[in-house]
């Protein structure tokens, strides 16, 4: 143990364990960050694991955050910082293969960790930065290895997340699945049925992020757990998807294994979300249709143009980078609505909206340079034309 590398790491958040010992508790640094410590990767959150009940932190830290009391979590904010502090616990009435929303507080940190999913998942730090490690997780650290705390086959029956968890911590770290914890995925895959959609697109997110994402998402299909997730049920083609956003990894995979828009709707994503990948389709029709670049570029947002153009080879990115468009929105045209119904004399209706939609394509692809007298010139012409 470097224990300047831990001083380091864990800074400020070594003063609450020791302010939890003062006031007659237990306390530890546990799960991911430890995990991260230990791989000497960066971490952001500290999650915090103490014999103390929730209203014992909130006592001993009075500005927190009840982010998880049922579950024994409270968020307690120090320095400008928050941190997760999770009374020990177990859960031992697992329903329907998901995690319990009741749960039974413990005295004691091994129980605590036994709990956990898996081993490299399963260890505390004390804040002297001793390890508290009962399941052997530091040896699967080394040896690069994702293996359940205890029997995989219960693991998985109890809460059947901890499948997708598997691929997903595999796929973010670059590990290996031990071989008998690959095997309990193949026997229970069916399980994963029981949890809600929620819960499994936030783990699927993580899984596209990871660097073994490749790997891991090939993993995931040999074990045939993706077969019981609507949108993931179809998915064949894959390839490395840890430089996209996740919505325009959810558009590739949609793209590349014909899945429809209705499919990828079941995956309960947000409006946001939604709106987003459809742009991307509405992009890529526009490209398909010969729909001349400097419009598109007009009608979208640049990175998402950039994206459909580079994944779909449509034009070489130096095209984007040359065009500079006159305008950027109809806000930007030198003539106000006013002025066009004025100048027309007619009375307003649809007609307006179809004089603007011609300026902005005279001025984008037609060379109309934007100030008022040319644009005046151009509509007198067109009165006279018409
Ligand atoms: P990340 O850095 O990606 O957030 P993490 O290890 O903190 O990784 P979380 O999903 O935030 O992952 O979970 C925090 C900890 O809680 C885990 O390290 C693990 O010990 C425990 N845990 C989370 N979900 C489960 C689960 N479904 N079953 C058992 N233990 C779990
Ligand atoms: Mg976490």
């Amino acid at each position: 143990m470097n224990l300047e590398n831990f001083n380091n790491k864990f800074k400020d958040a070594i003063n609450i364990l020791k302010t939890f010992n003062k006031n007659g508790f237990e306390a530890y640094f546990v799960g991911g960050c430890v995990r991260d410590f230990l791989l000497d990767k960066d971490f952001s959150d500290i999650d915090i694991t103490t014999n103390a009940l929730p209203e014992q932190v909130k006592n001993i830290f009075p500005k927190s955050i009840d982010t998880g009391i049922q579950h024994g979590t409270v968020t307690i904010l120090v320095n400008g910082e928050s941190y997760e502090v999770t009374t020990f616990r177990k859960e031992d009435e697992y329903v329907n293969h998901r995690a319990p929303d009741k749960v039974e507080f413990v005295s004691d940190l091994k129980e605590d960790l036994d709990r956990r999913d898996f081993t490299i998942n399963a260890m505390a730090l004390d804040y002297k930065g001793k390890l508290f490690d009962f399941h052997n997780g530091e040896v699967d650290l080394k040896n690069k290895i994702i293996k359940t705390v205890n029997d995989p086959n219960e693991r998985f029956f109890e809460d059947a997340l901890r499948m997708l968890r598997a691929f997903r911590f595999s796929s973010r770290l670059g590990f290996d699945i031990d071989s008998n914890t690959l095997v309990a995925i193949k026997r229970n895959a069916k399980l994963i049925e029981y949890v809600s959609i929620e819960r499994i697109v936030n783990e699927f997110r993580k899984l596209l992020e990871g660097k073994g994402n490749i790997n891991s998402i090939q993993l995931m299909l040999d074990s045939t757990l993706n077969s019981y997730i609507p949108f993931l049920k179809d998915i064949e083609v894959i390839e490395d998807f840890s430089e996209y956003t996740f919505c325009q990894s959810l558009y590739i995979l949609s793209k590349t294994n014909n899945i429809s828009f209705d499919d990828l709707k079941s995956l309960k994503l947000s409006n946001k979300e939604l709106k987003q990948i459809k742009e991307y389709e509405k992009i890529n029709t526009d490209f398909k249709n010969d729909i001349q670049l400097e419009l598109i570029l007009y009608k979208y947002d640049i990175e998402d143009v950039r994206f459909i153009c580079s994944y779909f080879k449509y034009e070489d990115e130096s095209e984007i980078e040359k065009i500079k468009l006159p305008i950027t929105s109809f806000n930007d045209i030198d003539i106000e609505s006013e002025e066009i119904i004025a100048f027309i004399n007619r009375k307003p209706g649809p007609w307006i909206k179809e004089i603007i939609v011609l300026l902005e394509y005279e001025i984008l692809l037609n060379g109309l340079v934007n100030n008022k007298k040319n644009i005046l010139d151009f509509l007198t012409k067109m009165r006279d034309n018409i």
